[in-house]
């Protein structure tokens, strides 16, 4: 028996003249997914994504896992396919089907034709596969039509008939790439990989920054960071990581401004450096963890401040959140376990005991003044390297 993928689009389909193109994004993104997965055959007919394995060596199930991560899918269902012939539907009917009515008390059959050639109709297609299934059971299973547990549909469609019990969620949003590319400032917290996924979820390509501040911070740190790309690589495809070191200008900061000013002073440098990494690697936005009032560098006043560093839009998806929204997302994606881990952010070395939560610009800009800006963020930026995060899968 031969088991296929039956995706369904999200938003695409309110997409009217564009919708081509987000279509193809798509299935060049299951494809390039599916390389992984064994061998597939991805085609698309009547609004619906057919993923079908060419082999035996097809895995079917973590195909299945790599879709239900894909953006731009609404809904995935697995089918079994049969010939356009009665009795291999039962067949296939029998063989398939229980297995998804284990535990359940009632279930109906909804038959479909868009093959008109087909001798029965919907009616009566559904119910010779109704008493199929309740034979196939052993009577452990009632029909109720108007309100069962799992609704069984039986299709013939042109190329050929599919039996599936059931449909699964799939990922929402928009394909990747479709928004072109945004750099995401990875550190390694909670927000920021909830906020690539976010911002991944809405079409952009994600690339990413991490700022290090060997030996202040470790290289345990750093692997962190990469787990956690890796980990939402699942949603957003593989995660290019620009790795930059902080430690000199760090040093600096202490040795020639006041305490107060060194976390501002240092985002304007991260956004500043993201800028220009960004402009070179076509990324036509910063992307952040932030969200308003979450700590000091999060007031209105400190993200007015460091906004006026970026020299591109800076979107920040967890701006309106509580901390329990985001920590909920990060649990469904599956970033939480490794964010909690105990290693220092640069943030978090050489931290003022009273940061300006209501910093003035003008004053901000003195204490920068003190520094060579430019000439300390080229070298940063001539220093950096880049690590590929790839999926796990
Ligand atoms: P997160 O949980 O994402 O680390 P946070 O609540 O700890 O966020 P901050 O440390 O103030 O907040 O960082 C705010 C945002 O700045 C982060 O969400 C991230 O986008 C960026 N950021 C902070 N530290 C780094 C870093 N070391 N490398 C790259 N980006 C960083
Ligand atoms: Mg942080």
């Amino acid at each position: 028996m031969r088991e296929i993928l039956l995706c369904k689009y999200g938003e695409i389909v309110l997409k009217g003249a564009n919708k081509r193109y987000f279509e193809d994004t798509l299935c060049k993104e299951l494809r390039r997914r599916a390389k992984k997965c064994g061998n597939f055959d991805i085609s698309r007919a009547q609004s619906t994504i057919y993923i079908e394995p060419k082999d035996d060596f097809a895995d079917i199930d973590a195909m299945f896992e790599a879709a239900s991560k894909t953006f731009g899918l609404a809904a995935i269902g697995r089918a079994a396919v049969c010939e356009k012939d009665l009795d291999d539907i039962k067949r296939v009917a029998r063989e398939y089907i229980p297995q998804f009515l284990f535990g359940k008390k009632s279930f109906k059959v909804e038959g479909k034709r868009s093959d008109k050639t087909f001798p029965l109709n919907s009616m009566e297609l559904a119910g010779e596969i109704g008493a199929e299934i309740l034979e196939a059971t052993g009577g452990k299973i009632r029909v109720d039509v108007r309100n069962p547990e799992i609704t069984v549909k039986v299709e013939i469609r042109e190329r050929a008939a599919y039996v599936h019990a059931g449909q699964f969620k799939g990922a929402g949003g928009i394909p990747v790439g479709t928004g072109g590319h945004g750099m995401l400032l990875l550190s390694g917290g909670i927000d920021s990989p909830v906020a690539g996924y976010m911002m991944a979820k809405r079409g952009l390509r994600v690339e990413a920054v991490h700022f290090e501040s060997i030996p202040y911070t470790s290289e345990l740190a750093k692997d962190k960071v990469v787990r956690l790309a890796r980990t939402i690589a699942a949603y957003t495809g593989d995660v290019y990581i620009h790795v930059v070191s902080l430690t000199k200008i760090q040093e600096e900061l202490v040795k020639h401004c006041e305490e107060d000013y060194f976390t501002l002073l240092l985002r304007r440098y991260m956004m500043y450096i993201a800028s220009k990494i960004a402009a070179d690697h076509e990324s036509k936005c910063l992307i952040t963890g932030e969200s308003l009032g979450q700590v000091a560098s999060q007031t209105m006043e400190a993200i007015a401040v460091t906004d006026n560093a970026a020299s591109i839009p800076v979107l920040r998806p967890c701006i309106g959140m509580d901390k329990e929204e985001i920590v909920e997302i990060s649990r469904k994606i599956g970033t939480f376990d490794i964010s909690i881990e105990p290693y220092e952010d640069c943030c978090t070395v050489f931290t003022p005991k009273h940061p300006k939560t209501k910093p003035q610009l003008d004053k901000v800009l003195v204490e920068e003044r003190k520094l060579d800006f430019e000439a300390l963020a080229k070298e940063a930026i001539d220093g950096a390297y880049v690590i590929k995060a790839e999926a796990y899968q």
